[in-house]
């Protein structure tokens, strides 16, 4: 019952009105001006439902503007096209802070010894409730399609992986076969970054996917989206797995 109401407000949501102003705010993403025609109509109403059930909150003195909330639902919204969406359900806040902040850290030496410090993050996604983003590095990553990074993308896909009950770099999927097909290729490719990024080598894909499988998923993301063309090229397998499961093609955009 309560999946019902839900579903018939989202469909209300989704059908308001997209304010003018908002589309300004789109009409300056670059991901979003490369969209086709039909899929901005898709993303309008998906945005419109993120920003009726997300919290955004300033941090650190920031004041969240429209367009803040917009850039950062825009792209999460990317992420959710063509697909039957539950809209990031484990997610209920992103806190937004003005540029890239301190965060404590704990590094491993050896076997028992942790050494405590801080260290600067741009973003993070944690499994229950909440995101941190710093606007400089949305922005940033917002601006240039080019260089593969976009810190939203890559902390949503961390959302998606969750979703599957467990952030192993392996998103909730069809049934068993593309289940199959996914793990295959993710780990030979997961292990050929590895090697790359251990031998020094210059990679396509960020060397940070070479941390764990659910960076290898965020960092494979941002650059489905961000360089298509070249990721089909040099990782045909890997590009063919995140079109099956994105339902989108953006290298014929
Ligand atoms: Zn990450």
């Amino acid at each position: 019952m309560l999946k019902w109401f839900r579903e018939r407000r989202r469909r209300r949501v989704r059908a308001r009105a997209f304010p003018g102003e908002w589309d300004a705010v789109l009409e300056t993403l670059p991901l979003c001006r490369r969209l086709p025609d039909a899929d901005r109509t898709e993303l309008r109403g998906h945005i419109q439902v993120l920003l009726d059930e997300k919290r955004f909150e300033g941090c650190a003195g920031m004041a969240i503007t429209d367009e803040i909330r917009l850039t950062i639902a825009a792209h999460a919204a990317c992420l959710l096209l063509h697909r039957k969406t539950a809209y990031f359900p484990q997610l209920e806040s992103i806190l937004v802070y003005p540029h890239a902040y301190e965060a404590p850290s704990e590094r491993h030496i050896g076997d028992y010894v942790v050494e405590e410090g801080t260290e600067v993050r741009e973003g993070e996604s944690w499994y229950r409730g909440s995101m941190v983003l710093s606007w400089d590095d949305v922005q940033r990553g917002v601006s240039d399609l080019s260089d593969g990074e976009n810190v939203v993308l890559h902390e949503f896909a961390h959302q998606l992986d969750d979703e599957s009950g467990e952030a192993d770099g392996t998103p909730l999927l069809e049934g068993r076969r593309q289940w199959r097909n996914w793990v295959r290729v993710f780990q030979a490719e997961y292990e050929a970054l590895q090697e790359a990024d251990a031998r020094g080598r210059r990679t396509l894909l960020d060397p940070y996917g070479a941390e764990s499988p659910s960076e290898f998923f965020a960092v494979a993301t941002e650059c489905f989206f961000e360089r298509p063309r070249k990721l089909g090229q040099r990782h045909p397998e890997l590009y063919d797995q995140l079109r099956r499961y994105f339902r989108q093609d953006p290298a014929a955009w």
